[in-house]
């Protein structure tokens, strides 16, 4: 008698822990490095097409404009404001009072990455120099769950990630750069994008690769080895914001949506991913907005730059749309709401202070 107690009690213990645990077993992550939510809610900004900083106003006009901000941010990011808004969440909408924040005082990018997968703001990562990350982050952490063992990889543009994800602890995949990729199995496919990102022009200097060939290396990773835990981390919205050149900025955010659409469609495409995986879109730091050519700045001393936004998608995010609470949520929330979605607790685990989940992104009904 007591052992088919004890029996019915393991039972309802084990049912109530698959209770609480979601529908997400994998997690792709993208970053779009300090792009604003202005144009991600507003669409183009017309005192920017109008200014010094367009040159061919006609020609943008043609793809970006409409009278509404409704029509205009569609036009620019046609996936994140069709798929996405109608199946997802979008935090950071200011016009509707809703913001999204990074917590940490800098407003750049190591201390923004930090933020994002540490869960904690630390204030000293102060810096863009190749300084190791001393904290543990959220995708070296998942790393060694069972399951998700050499599971988890990174491809990024920016060649600063294996010190932001400290690699040499972590042990985790990060291809930065124009690293190529090695692995003894790789397919043709990777083999040939090594040998192509050695030809393609280096339009962001020497060491920071073209955001495609991060893409597409990222793509075929994900479709010859099946990751749990992919990480994609885009840069040249940043650098042309940096450039002046408002055109470009536009056109290369237009192009990451529908590399983002592409992804999600092979992701519900595949019995591994589908209706499993779970989609974080963000991006590292805001940019200024006042005056107007602080568009292209951002860091400690230029005003908004802490201004910032998200989006998710996934089996357990209800289907909410643009949030419209006056909440403010903090980039350091997401490393958190990463793993509970996963249904593990990096913050008990992490060895340093960090941000709560998210309850609005992780609590399915
Ligand atoms: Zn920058």
């Amino acid at each position: 008698m007591k052992k088919t107690i004890l029996l019915l009690l393991l039972i309802v213990a084990a049912v109530q822990l698959k209770a609480q645990t979601g529908k997400t077993q994998n997690v792709v992550i993208v970053t779009l490095d300090g792009f604003r939510w202005q144009e991600l809610y507003r669409g183009a900004d017309s005192a920017l097409i109008n200014s010094k900083f367009t040159e061919d106003r006609k020609g943008i006009e043609k793809k970006y404009w409409a009278v509404t901000a409704e029509e205009r941010r569609k036009l620019l990011l046609p996936f994140i404001w069709s798929v996405l808004a109608q199946n997802g969440q979008l935090y950071g909408d200011r016009d509707l009072g809703n913001h999204d924040e990074v917590a940490n005082p800098y407003h750049f990018s190591y201390p923004g990455y930090n933020e994002i997968f540490t869960g904690f703001p630390d204030v000293r990562m102060n810096t863009n120099d190749p300084i190791t990350n001393p904290n543990q982050n959220v995708l070296e952490f998942l790393n060694k769950q069972k399951g998700f063992e050499n599971k988890v990889a990174v491809f990024s543009s920016w060649e600063r990630f294996p010190q932001i994800l400290n690699v040499n602890r972590s042990g985790l995949l990060v291809n930065s750069g124009y690293m190529d990729f090695t692995a003894a199995n790789a397919n043709d496919r990777l083999k040939y994008l090594n040998e192509l990102q050695h030809k393609a022009p280096y339009y962001l200097g020497d060491s920071t690769r073209i955001d495609f060939l991060t893409y597409e290396f990222g793509k075929e990773y994900l479709k010859q080895y099946k990751p749990r835990v992919l990480y994609l981390a885009f840069d040249e919205t940043d650098d042309l914001a940096h450039a002046g050149n408002y055109q470009f900025y536009l056109d290369r955010v237009h192009q990451e949506d529908g590399f983002i659409r592409e992804l999600w469609q092979y992701l519900q495409s595949d019995p591994q991913y589908k209706n499993k995986t779970t989609l974080i879109i963000t991006c590292d730091h805001g940019r200024g907005d006042a005056p107007l050519e602080k568009w292209r700045d951002h860091g400690s001393d230029v005003v908004h730059s802490e201004q910032t936004w998200f989006a998710v998608i996934g089996p357990d995010t209800p289907a909410l749309g643009i949030i419209k609470t006056p909440t403010t949520t903090y980039h350091k929330q997401l490393a958190q709401t990463i793993a509970k979605l996963l249904g593990f607790d990096f913050k008990a685990n992490a060895g340093h202070e960090g941000g709560e989940a998210i309850g609005s992104v992780t609590d399915h009904k």
